[in-house]
């Protein structure tokens, strides 16, 4: 029996180790050397064997283990030009070693579940970018480089450098921490390939369904192809331009910049608390929403 432990705790261990061994000033982490030495040092009968680039079709990275799963192997896409991106597959990979091997001998991941994997949904996917980010970005270190200062994305591109991580993976972690509602959309033709709130911004309703149908972005928005003139932006507009539910006073942030390896565009919106509640039943019990129905179903990943 194999004791399933959380992608988070399997990330803060390794984090320790490699304060205690390199000290503070250690990033960015070395994660194809780590994967390979700590499988060795830690599970020498069935260790990581070799990282390499490849051609893959149709998919970002690849974990797979040979005929008597006495190594494994992990390719990444080598058509993939960032390396911030390449570097959070294999950390997403190695992910799968540590928290999934016993389950599969093969895992095959698409762009659709590295890096911008559906965070609120758990499953391995999810567990995975989890540990990658909390394995390249340690909440700590993270903080100690954002906390007191406004954010930008001058600033989450520092982190970026500094973690060897793309400017997206940063602007995701950054989300997780940020102290009011924050949403980062990626946008290209005027239409949104993704979005992620966080927690605070998701529980009063800012978010959008992209996976569920085609959103265009608003034409009063910075991203939009007549407004936008491509170098980092910033304005602030009436939150209902870009969420119709939110109250007339409400202002909204947004930064705008052109992820460049990425071929689209990232809006940063921020948004102060949510002020206004759910309406109440007559009897006064809180009305449920969307969000509390996913909390209940234990949907929603533990952010201890
Ligand atoms: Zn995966």
């Amino acid at each position: 029996m194999t004791e399933a432990k959380g992608p988070m705790v399997e990330a803060n261990r390794i984090s320790k180790m490699l304060n205690m061994v390199l000290g503070p000033e250690r990033f960015p982490v070395k994660v194809d050397e780590l994967a390979q030495e700590y499988s060795r040092q830690c599970f020498a009968d069935s260790p990581i064997d070799k990282i390499q680039g490849e051609d893959l079709d149709g998919f970002d990275g690849l974990l797979k283990a040979n005929k008597s799963r006495s190594k494994w192997l992990i390719l990444y896409n080598s058509a993939v030009r960032s390396e911030g991106r390449k570097r959070f597959t294999i950390a997403h990979e190695f992910g799968h070693y540590l928290l999934h091997r016993h389950q599969q001998s093969e895992f095959q991941c698409g762009d659709d579940d590295i890096e911008t994997g559906d965070r609120n949904k758990n499953n391995i996917e999810t567990d995975a970018d989890l540990f990658a980010s909390t394995l390249l970005m340690p909440l700590d270190d993270f903080r100690k480089q954002v906390d007191g200062q406004s954010v930008s994305f001058d600033l989450l591109g520092h982190c970026a450098d500094r973690y060897g991580v793309s400017l997206t993976a940063a602007a995701l972690r950054w989300i997780e921490i940020a102290d009011k509602r924050a949403v980062l959309v990626a946008s290209r033709d005027d239409h949104m390939l993704w979005a992620k709130s966080n927690e605070s911004a998701f529980k009063s309703g800012a978010y959008f369904a992209t996976r569920k149908r085609t959103i265009p972005v608003p034409r009063a928005s910075l991203v939009y192809s007549d407004n936008c003139s491509g170098a980092a932006q910033s304005q602030s507009i009436q939150a209902k331009v870009w969420f119709p539910r939110e109250p007339a006073y409400v202002e909204l942030t947004e930064m705008s910049k052109i992820a460049g390896n990425y071929d689209y565009t990232l809006s940063l919106l921020l948004m102060p608390e949510a002020e206004w509640r759910q309406p109440q039943h007559d009897d006064g019990e809180p009305e449920e929403d969307t969000f509390d129905r996913f909390i209940n179903n234990g949907q929603f990943p533990d952010r201890k």
